[in-house]
């Protein structure tokens, strides 16, 4: 199934016919197998051994260095939703509404993912499944409970997040667990939006720098009062307005609780924009490169499985592609190519001695 994930050819009925042909042998797989076995298969597996797994292969990847060429290690939390389907089929089904109507027009599924970011190397490391009655925030806050002990309280330098993360519950949550968070400053918190706002407004840029094409200038200041409930002493908020070569402007607030003596204003932005990972190379490589959308088998156990089992595979692929296959003098492989070239290599027999 990991191999499937990888060669782009996940459903249970690929795997079904791959295992059917004469060259099953090639694949390592003695025995053929049906669909419905992996139905099977996957509405009984615990996920724990593939989480766990997942945690295991990022902390040696660590320890390895394959995280060198930064200086910051992230991970970056954020919900979306797969799988579309016209009935509601099992207990992760979602009821959705189009804009403005009150009518179901069908269900799906949601989930958070976790990603280790701002690396150069996006490993998404778990997902975290919500149903009706359960949320994004609540999802997100469980799946870091439990990973982040895990994980080790000093794997990661923070957390980048959303504005909808940005309670201070949420932040209060990351505090127990030793991990800083860079979180986006949107206006569903007014008294500090407005005050950064008002400040940055009337101050000139301290910094500006090339990003790719682009000319950045930067706003950075770390005395903001927290809100109400909120229990730093202080927030750090960083404003950024990044110049498009053809004239258009994107600006966002962001605030964090990492200090100016341990993250510099430039290191900040880079760890704002990290967050555009887990959107990319997460969510849209997923579902574009290997066939999220598709629900193999409808069951909440086999749905998470697969959904765990692809993060597993986009693990084991990029480490193999972008850090092992690279040393030496290879040259870097995208992910088509090595996926076309593992296709090749499965009509290649197998010689008795392998050592
Ligand atoms: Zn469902």
């Amino acid at each position: 199934m990991i191999l499937g994930q990888i060669l782009r050819a996940s459903s249970f009925y690929a795997l079904e016919s791959l295992v059917r042909s004469g060259r099953r042998r090639s694949l390592g797989v003695t025995h053929k197998f049906g669909n419905d076995a992996l139905s099977y298969f996957t509405e009984r597996l615990d996920p724990t051994p593939t989480r766990r797994a997942a945690i295991h292969i990022v902390r040696q990847a660590k320890r390895n260095k394959a995280f060198q060429n930064t200086a910051f290690i992230g991970l970056a939390l954020d919900g979306t939703t797969a799988g579309r389907c016209q009935q509601k089929q099992c207990h992760l089904c979602r009821p959705w509404r189009r804009a403005g109507s009150e009518q179901i027009a069908g269900y799906r599924h949601h989930l958070v993912m976790l990603s280790v970011v701002g690396t150069g190397l996006s490993l998404p490391i778990d997902v975290e499944p919500y149903g009706p009655g359960d949320s994004e925030y609540a999802a997100g806050q469980r799946l870091l409970r439990r990973i982040i002990p895990e994980l080790g309280p000093r794997f990661a330098d923070y957390l980048v997040v959303d504005g909808e993360y940005a309670t201070a519950p949420f932040l209060h949550a990351c505090d127990d667990l030793g991990l800083p968070v860079v979180a986006r400053l949107k206006a569903n918190l007014p008294e500090l939006f407005q005050a950064a706002q008002k400040r940055f407004s009337q101050l000139p840029a301290q910094l500006s720098f090339r990003f790719a094409r682009d000319r950045v200038e930067v706003w950075d200041a770390d005395d903001f009062d927290p809100w109400e409930t909120l229990r730093w002493p202080t927030v750090r908020v960083l404003y950024y307005r990044q110049h498009k070569p053809d004239g258009t402007v994107i600006e966002a607030y962001w605030l964090t609780n990492l200090s100016p003596q341990r993250v510099s204003t430039r290191s900040l932005f880079h760890m704002a924009k990290s967050r555009w990972e887990i959107e990319n190379q997460g969510f849209n490589e997923a579902k574009n490169q290997h066939q999220w959308e598709h629900i193999c088998h409808h069951h909440s156990n086999s749905i998470l499985i697969l959904w765990l089992l692809n993060a597993l595979a986009l693990i084991i692929e990029r480490l193999y592609r972008l850090r092992y296959l690279h040393r030496g003098w290879h040259p870097r492989l995208s992910a088509i190519q090595l996926c076309r070239l593992l296709w090749l290599n499965l009509a290649r027999s197998l010689p008795l001695d392998s050592s």
